[in-house]
């Protein structure tokens, strides 16, 4: 606590400016949703990730966080948590993909309860020692192949996934509440696109929302 509070109040790289910059692009790019913005200026995106890198959070870029995975890039995390709250009607989130915890932290005031699972404990843990630095406690982590989804708390209103599979996995289709709403990246490396499926009358509806980049959805956990 007394680390990240200290470090949240460092010049520099955190400075207003640097994150209004941030805002700025994010706006001219289409984001809308000042919930989003608001929470995006907040969340101290250089405490998720090494220090080394810190002096670069606020760009809009993808960064390393080791074990070969990503810490997402602003604007991707703005576009996926807009379109979320956008159609998401209920309380519960279930987010694949944890990685170090930032798109958790953007969205934890914005929705009731969010459970999360990543695959690769070292992240995990980091990840579950900074939300609770930053007073986040509407989140519940799991450690495990996230093609299972998380049965026990589901059905969810809404799920996010953060690494990108070949196909839409059976089993978060299944935890999806009626009328919930799935994001995820679809596609091999190269050509993967953000789709978003909606559940209505026992049937789902599928849209692409663009173009994206992101780490593969690692199959058996
Ligand atoms: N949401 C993060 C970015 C996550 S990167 C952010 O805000 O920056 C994608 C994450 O998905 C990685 O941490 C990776 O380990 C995890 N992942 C990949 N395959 C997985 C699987 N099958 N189950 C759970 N997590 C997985």
């Amino acid at each position: 606590m007394m680390q990240a509070d200290a470090a949240v109040r460092g010049i520099g790289m955190t400075s207003a400016r640097t994150r209004d910059r941030l805002i700025k692009r994010l706006i001219e790019q289409g984001i809308r949703s000042t919930d989003v913005l608001e929470q995006i200026r907040n969340v101290p995106r250089h405490l998720f990730m090494d220090e080394a890198l810190a002096s670069r959070a606020y760009e809009d870029t993808a960064l390393p966080i080791g074990m070969s995975q990503t810490i997402s890039q602003p604007y991707v995390v703005a576009r996926m948590s807009e379109a979320l709250l956008d159609n998401m009607e209920g309380d519960r989130l279930l987010e694949i993909g944890t990685g170090c915890g930032y798109q958790t932290a953007v969205l934890a005031p914005l929705v009731k309860e969010i459970y999360s699972v990543e695959r690769i404990p070292e992240l995990l843990r980091k990840a579950r020692k900074r939300l609770r630095s930053l007073d986040i406690y509407n989140v519940r982590f799991r450690l495990d192949d996230g093609w299972q989804g998380w049965p026990k708390y589901g059905p969810y209103h809404g799920i996010l996934v953060a690494a990108a599979a070949p196909e839409i996995p059976e089993k978060l289709l299944q935890q999806l509440a009626p009328g919930g709403v799935l994001i995820i990246p679809v596609g091999p490396s190269g050509q993967q696109e953000l789709a978003m499926i909606r559940s209505k009358n026992g049937r789902f509806k599928q849209v692409s929302l663009g173009c994206v980049s992101f780490v593969p959805l690692v199959k058996g956990g």
